[in-house]
């Protein structure tokens, strides 16, 4: 746990979250401030701060939050319509919270590239 992280006192409960999912590995809330219908994020429980500072011991944890975002995304009838996962990298990339989380989105259309 990193002490100043948002997203690790979210895992830990020291701060509220409206919680979708939850393993070993990964925990899955509701973003604060939803950009589709369905705007999920999935966390991984170690802190790490973004895909750019990720290494191959962290390669099993990126593929369950892949996997748990398809499958949440199948629990909440979104899959079949079809989805957007994101993962905002450093600043040009959009990231604002440095613990690495995967955006899950749907519920509407989304438009490629994005802005
Ligand atoms: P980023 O910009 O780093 O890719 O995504 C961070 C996301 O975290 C944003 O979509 C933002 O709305 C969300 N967020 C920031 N603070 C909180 C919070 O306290 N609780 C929840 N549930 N989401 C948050
Ligand atoms: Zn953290």
């Amino acid at each position: 746990m990193k002490d100043d992280c948002l997203f690790c006192k979210i895992v830990a409960g020291e701060i509220p979250s409206d919680k979708v999912y939850e393993d070993g590995t990964c925990i899955a809330f509701n973003d604060i401030s939803p950009q589709a219908p369905t705007h999920i994020l999935v966390v991984p429980r170690e802190h790490f701060d973004s895909l750019d500072t990720a290494t191959v011991a962290q390669k099993a944890t990126l593929g369950h939050l892949l996997l748990s975002s398809a499958e949440i995304a199948r629990e909440r009838g979104i899959a079949e319509d079809g989805y957007r996962v994101v993962i905002n990298t450093n600043a040009d990339g959009g990231q604002t919270v440095f613990h690495l989380h995967v955006h899950l989105l749907g519920g509407r259309p989304f438009v490629f590239p994005p802005g």
